[in-house]
Parts: C-alpha cells; structure tokens; sequence
C-alpha cells in the first residue's frame, strides 16, 4: 500500500528566527499520526534544524545537483545534503522548470542520483493552464513521467514518491477539484501499471499539490488516488500545517 505523507515546500521564504519558529511549533502541535511528515526548508537551514527536530518530521532540500562533488559552483550534492541530516529531496517542481529551465532530461539525471545514493526523492510533474484549456493535460504529464522517471526498473520505481502539482494552480489560491486531482491521480497509477504491473502501482505515492489548504484538504485526501500532499504557502503556518496533516 502507498504510504501517506504530507510535505511542506518552505520555497525561499522565512529568515533564521521565523525559520526555527515554524520549527519549534512543528514540533510542539505535530500529533503522533500514521501520516509520514516531511519538511523541505531552504537548504542552509537544514543543518540547524536537524539539531532542534524531535523526530516529528523528515528534513529533505527543494533542490540538489545529481554530480556528487566538483567544481560546480552554488550548487549542493546528495551526499553534501545526507551529511546535514537531509534525506529526502524535490525533483522538477514547476518553480525550477519554469525559472532554472530545468527539462525533463536534466531532471532524469537528478532521479538517477537519488537512487545511485540511496536518497528519497519527491518527483513533481503537472501541466501549465493552457495545455489544460486545450484538454492536453494527461499527454503532457504522460511525457514528463515517460521522460524523467520511466526509464526505472520496477524495483526502482517502488522508491519514487510522485507529486502531481497542476501549475495553474500554485500559489494562486485556485485548488484542482477533488474529481480533476483524483482522475490525473488515477491516470498516473494507471500509466505505472500499464509499465510495470498492479503491485507497484499500488505501492506508488502520489501526492497532490495546489493551492491544498485546511477547508480542501479532507475532501482531496479523501479520493481513493490521492495519498497526501505537498504544501506550499500553508506549510509556513503551523496551524494550517497539521490541521491539512489532520485531515487525514
Ligand atoms: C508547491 O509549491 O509545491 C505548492 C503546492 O504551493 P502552494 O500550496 O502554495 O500552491
């Protein structure tokens, strides 16, 4: 069975103090639960924050490099990440497709990392507004899958944890009906079993993200296809944070 998991996207927001704040109140309100929790902060705080955490969540990076050392300015390795406590990261959110240009073969390389070194990874695929106006959607997530992540062993596809992540609806406030997030949900199951088989699809996570907040989420978690959620803009409020963690 696909585990549940409810992961926040910090995006580059909050400074130190505000930071271990968010942090402190996490791990005073997160109640025991069967849902995995996941924390994706700015990676220079990880460090820090693997220190102060009390076991309540898992820290991951927004972003990583698929080299492992070198002469690649700016960037953090897998192994830099794992050192600091981090185990887990994000691969194509639409923020680093869009601004950072990175395609879905750039994106392969960084699946392959993962799994070379042992490390988690979140992969996020979904379809800007206007391939959706033009009922393109299910072929372009399709492709970003097909392109990035199929290439897998089914082995190595029991690893993935998928989160569809519709870009029209991002930080805009404007959330996928539970019935449009279920029916691209059941499709990339779907698709997983056309290209491995049953038990794998089965075992595949497949989170949601958009514009998922306390008053929608128990009607999306609700759906037989959605197993959580990765959070954005409410996962910068505690409050917010484990009542979606709660609506399970
Ligand atoms: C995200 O950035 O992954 C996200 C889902 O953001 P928001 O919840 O703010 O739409």
């Amino acid at each position: 069975m696909a585990q549940k998991i409810v992961a926040g996207n910090w995006k580059m927001n909050l400074e130190k103090e505000e930071a271990f704040d968010l942090v402190n109140q996490l791990n005073e309100k997160i109640e025991e639960s069967t849902v995995r929790v996941i924390a994706f902060p700015p990676s220079i705080y990880v460090l820090p924050i693997s220190k102060m955490s009390q076991g309540k969540f898992d820290l991951g990076v927004q972003n990583f490099y698929a080299k492992s050392a070198g002469a690649y300015t700016g960037e953090i390795s897998i192994p830099q990440v794992k050192s600091v406590g981090g185990s887990i990261g994000l691969i194509g959110h639409s923020e680093r497709r869009e601004y950072f240009q990175e395609g879905n073969e750039f994106l392969k390389e960084k699946v392959d990392a993962a799994l070379e070194n042992s490390f988690e990874f979140i992969f996020c695929c979904g379809e800007p507004l206007e391939v959706r106006e033009v009922g393109e959607e299910l072929n372009f997530v399709k492709k970003q899958l097909e392109e990035s992540l199929f290439h897998l062993s089914a082995e190595q596809m029991w690893k993935a944890i998928i989160a569809y992540e519709p870009i029209w609806a991002i930080g805009t406030g404007r959330t996928a009906s539970a019935e449009q997030a279920e029916d691209m949900h059941a499709n990339i199951r779907s698709w997983v079993e056309e290209k491995y088989n049953e038990e794998t699809a089965k075992s595949v996570t497949i989170l949601y993200g958009g514009s998922c907040k306390p008053e929608n989420a128990k009607e999306l978690f609700a759906c037989p296809n959605i197993d959580g959620g990765l959070i954005g803009g409410a996962a910068l409020k505690a409050d917010d944070f484990c009542a979606i963690i709660n609506a399970f």
